[in-house]
């Protein structure tokens, strides 16, 4: 298109949305380059190796697959034409205590007769509630997730509003549930994954509990390779359509005249750009990047959002196998409003008994170990209102893992030969998280949809931003959809703008 050719788009940020973002925009047409300040691409979504252990730092579960499938089908590949997915089964194991634990297998009717020994009629209950769950996911997927939000009145579609009340999707999550499931066990495992969403059950909208039908009706999957398989492709896309990547650039200010960012200033020269596109943290970019009357999104703003939880991660590599764990594994506290209470309420601290996660992806994948060993990553999903000290880092750990031996009676810590414990500080310094925080902003009812900090600022002209601030918010395939919608934007924008100079 002869509006788009030759136009520069700088995408500040390598991470999933960056390198998907890129890859479309080039495909239109655009000059694009991408500026990354760390040295490899990912984000979040990094890979990090160490004496031939390869591990994911951040994602591990491959999730909602049509979002995936979608974002190649723009370029006419599938996912396999650049990695293999395998379904995990079984799905995953929690632990409520010790001797107390349990399989989510991948065949849904197993799952129906696991519930059925919860309470009475508990298979029957999941059969229905699974059934609410895939109805949201449906109206969620056709027209909530690639639709963009820039005022009220987008938001305000009558019919769809009627079948979402009906399907109760803006109750709290736990009244939800509660409604369905008495047993404690039945509620925890249909509302986790909630958590890895920067979302909480007794703070987030009853529409999260689609995620019940992607666990148990699209089931878990894993993408051979990790997700440093993923990262790849879509960096390889763009290659394939002439991106410009540069590493070890930061960017340090977005230079703006007559309403237009016209200059980005980075630790690696300044480049000229039509057009910006943010993929970074959205705090540090109009905090940092731009000067305070060029913001859309002030000092006032930021104080207000609740945000997403940090994380606490260790990422081992053992020299043995293990046979007392998955490829998922959970660990669910007793008292989980003291837990969420202890993330999200007004009186953070470290919890005394969190929640685990613990992911050995070396169960599925051979590829990521050297022979005999087995590799491991320990989450924690705490405030990002919390001190991270390295001492106490250690001391959080050794109390961690003695209850992870202790709930699967497997030792581990005579095994360690490789060791990082990671939380807010790496956050911040590796990617500017806003307080630390792993996973942006929280997916409250009064943060979604059109709540959520837009695709275009209101004061620079061709300025944009994606990624998991943005609509639909965290996690790595509805990152890439908020990439779609931010390209979308832009090209419509550029045509706009060139149909206003021909008239
Ligand atoms: C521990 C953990 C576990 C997770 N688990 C899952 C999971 O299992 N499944 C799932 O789907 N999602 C998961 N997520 C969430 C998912 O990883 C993120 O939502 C997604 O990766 C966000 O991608 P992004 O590109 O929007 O942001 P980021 O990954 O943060 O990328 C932004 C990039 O911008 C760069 N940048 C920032 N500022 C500048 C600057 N000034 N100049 C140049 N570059 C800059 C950063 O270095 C970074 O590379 C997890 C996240 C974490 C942290």
């Amino acid at each position: 298109m002869k509006e788009i050719k030759g136009r520069k788009v700088m995408v500040i940020g390598a991470g999933f949305t960056g390198l998907s973002a890129a890859a479309i925009l080039a495909k239109e047409g655009f000059e694009v380059t991408v500026l990354e300040k760390n040295d490899k691409p990912g984000g979040r979504g990094m890979v990090w190796q160490e004496k031939g252990y390869v591990f994911d730092m951040g994602p591990s579960w491959y999730m909602m697959i049509d979002a995936f499938d979608n974002f190649f089908a723009l370029f006419g590949k599938k996912p396999e034409d650049y990695y293999k997915t395998v379904r995990i089964d079984p799905s995953y194991r929690v632990h409520f205590g010790e001797n107390d634990s349990l399989d989510i297998k991948a065949d849904i009717n197993e799952n129906y007769k696991l519930f059925d020994t919860f309470e009475k009629e508990g298979g029957k209950k999941l059969r229905k509630f699974i059934e609410r769950s895939k109805a949201m996911y449906d109206i969620v997927f056709d027209h909530f997730l690639y639709k963009d939000y820039w005022n009220i009145l987008d938001f305000l579609d009558r019919s769809l509003i009627f079948k979402g009340l009906k399907l109760k999707i803006l109750t709290k999550l736990d009244k939800f549930v509660k409604k369905y499931f008495k047993s404690d066990k039945a509620q925890k495992i249909v509302q986790y994954s909630v958590a890895f969403v920067g979302a909480s059950p007794p703070i987030s909208p009853a529409v999260y509990s689609i995620l019940a039908h992607c666990d148990m009706n699209l089931g878990i999957w894993y993408p051979l390779g990790g997700f440093g398989a993923i990262v790849d492709a879509i960096k390889n896309l763009g290659v394939e359509k002439g991106v410009d990547f540069k590493f070890n650039t930061e960017v340090f200010k977005i230079e703006v005249k007559d309403k237009m960012g016209k200059r980005l200033l980075t630790s690696n020269g300044n480049f000229q750009a039509d057009i910006i596109l943010n993929t970074g943290d959205y705090e540090h970019g109009e905090m940092k990047l731009i000067e305070e009357k060029y913001r859309t999104y002030k000092e006032k703003y930021w104080k207000k959002k609740i945000i997403a939880p940090a994380a606490f991660l260790v990422y081992l590599g053992l020299n043995k196998k293990l046979n007392n764990f998955l490829h998922h594994n959970f660990y669910f506290n007793p008292d989980w409003d003291d837990y969420f209470n202890k993330i999200f309420g007004s009186n953070p601290q470290w919890p005394e008994d969190p929640s685990i996660y613990i992911t050995v992806p070396s169960k599925s994948d051979p590829s990521l170990i050297p022979e005999g060993g087995e590799l491991m990553t320990i989450l924690v999903l705490v405030s990002p209102d919390l001190d991270d000290i390295e001492s106490f880092r250690e001391q959080y750990f050794d109390k961690v893992l003695e209850k992870v031996e202790k709930l699967t009676g497997e030792s581990i810590k005579d095994s360690i030969v490789v060791k990082r414990i990671v939380a807010h500080e790496h956050f911040k310094n590796t990617f500017h998280a806003f307080k630390g925080t792993a996973l942006g902003l929280a997916h409250t009812l009064r943060q979604t949809a059109v709540f959520r900090p837009h695709h275009k600022s209101k004061k620079v002209k061709n300025l944009y931003y994606a990624g998991h601030y943005t609509h639909p918010g965290v996690g790595v395939p509805v990152s890439i959809i908020s990439a779609q919608l931010a390209c979308e934007k832009i090209t419509k924008d550029v045509k706009k703008v060139a149909m206003k100079k021909n008239k």
